[in-house]
């Protein structure tokens, strides 16, 4: 117990002890002890109205306690401790709008436009870039919805789903200033969302990519030429002559292969999925596949679909065709003649999974998280002598990427691989009952 209660306490005890012996001496009780309520109340009210005055506007000085001591008893201790606390709480408060101010001002020079926004998307505080590039105006916008006033439609869609990954927009002020923004979760109520203008840096990737696109198209003609005479040259009789174009043969293939994915790697990265999303019938994609396979395969592998087709998939058809068709080239690539090669759609625990598992040459465990580099090859021998570019799982990424997809590799080398692309519940779509028919093996 601390001095105060305990001076307190002692002293009541002893006042206490006083009224009952004038009580017991004068044999007035009711009078005495009457008397010291009475005292004791006005003692504490007048206190309590004290405090209630004081609380108005705790800044100043504590008020003057009244007590039978000179420190001023209890009250005088509490109204210290009320101020001292006040005083600390003042402090902190004093420190956090500093900070605040800081964090404010840095925010409020910074280049880029930068926006908050509450739970329910409303404007909660914009800096001046915001102003200026996105066109908000502070006074009039704040605590409106920011997609009543950024009104593009996929801006507006990309917000309302919760801006997982980043977006590329058109600036609402000119056409031709591309921004990024990303939006950042800073509380339970409060998210932050940042744009940066991208435009130079997106001008110099498309001058990239058409070059690549280019180069590859041209080059693409003649070695056609190229594979064609050496076709013709196949069938001589010349057994150190056939040496030679088998050699010339597999060089030229694998570079239409590179050229090839060169091709599709810009294909992809120019266009973009707006208007080609659609609902996509996976039971008829892997038939298609089927019958590319068959004639790729030549029954040198047993291939093996399954399909669950009641479930189809929102996303770009000819960018997940070219994915799966990816995988399944690799497996027969990567799978010794008379191996086994599994193919199939099916249901799993976060949505719905294409899988192409075989027995092939597996893969090292330690080149298993690089495989999606580009031109990432794990033993440069065996994907040479496979014809590959280094490029396909990059290609699949890419479109995983697109569709809100991943894609998991598991594999033993020696034993086989599985590679998993597994779509996330918002991407499917039940098929129509015209579509569906039982789970289909073949
Ligand atoms: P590539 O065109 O060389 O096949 P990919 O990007 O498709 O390039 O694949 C990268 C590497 O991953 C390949 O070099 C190959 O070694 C390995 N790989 C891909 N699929 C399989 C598979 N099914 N089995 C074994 N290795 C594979």
């Amino acid at each position: 117990m601390s001095a105060i209660r305990y001076r307190y306490l002692i002293l009541h005890l002893a006042v206490l002890a006083g009224v009952l012996l004038i009580a017991g001496l004068s044999q007035s009780w009711g009078l005495s002890l009457g008397a010291y309520l009475v005292v004791l109340t006005i003692w504490h009210s007048r206190h309590l109205l004290t405090l209630h005055k004081w609380l108005e506007d705790t800044r100043s000085e504590p008020p003057a306690a009244w007590g039978l001591t000179r420190e001023g008893g209890l009250w005088r201790g509490i109204f210290e401790q009320l101020f001292r606390q006040q005083k600390r709480n003042q402090k902190l408060q004093d420190k956090l709008r500093r900070v605040l101010n800081e964090y404010r001002n840095a925010t409020e020079s910074f280049p880029e436009p930068v926006v908050t926004l509450d739970e329910e998307n409303n404007i909660v505080w914009m800096n001046a870039a915001a102003c200026h590039n996105l066109g908000l105006r502070k006074l009039d916008d704040s605590g409106q919805p920011l997609g009543n006033i950024l009104r593009r439609p996929d801006f507006v869609e990309w917000l309302e789903q919760g801006g997982v990954r980043p977006m590329d927009m058109e600036s609402p002020r000119d056409d031709n200033i591309k921004l990024n923004v990303r939006l950042f979760t800073l509380s339970d109520r409060r998210k932050l969302l940042l744009f940066r203008d991208v435009t130079e840096l997106r001008n110099v990737e498309a001058v990239r990519r058409d070059f690549v696109a280019n180069v590859s198209h041209e080059l693409r003609t003649p070695l056609t030429v190229l594979i064609g005479y050496l076709e013709s040259l196949a069938d001589d009789d010349d057994p150190q002559l056939r040496v030679i174009t088998d050699r010339m043969h597999e060089q030229t293939r694998s570079m239409r292969n590179l050229i090839d994915d060169l091709i599709e790697i810009s294909r992809l990265q120019s266009q973009t999925a707006e208007g080609r999303v659609s609902e996509v019938n996976i039971k008829a994609m892997l038939a298609q596949l089927r019958e590319q396979t068959d004639s790729l395969n030549d029954k040198q592998h047993k291939i093996s679909f399954s399909c669950e087709d009641s479930i189809n998939l929102k996303g770009v058809e000819n960018d997940l065709e070219s994915a799966f068709s990816n995988l399944i080239t690799n497996a027969i690539r990567y799978t010794p003649k008379g191996g086994f090669i599994q193919v199939s759609w099916s249901r799993c625990e976060d949505g719905a999974v294409f899988s192409v598992s075989d027995n092939g040459i597996g893969i090292p465990h330690e080149d298993i998280p690089r495989l999606t580099e580009r031109f990432y090859r794990v033993a440069k021998d065996r994907a040479r002598a496979s014809g590959g570019s280094g490029l396909g799982l990059s290609i699949v990424k890419h479109v995983l990427n697109a569709h809100d997809a991943h894609l998991e590799i598991i594999s033993e080398l020696g034993s086989g691989s599985e590679f998993r692309c597994i779509f996330p519940e918002h991407r499917l779509v039940t098929a129509t009952s015209a579509d569906s028919s039982q789970r289909r093996s073949a």
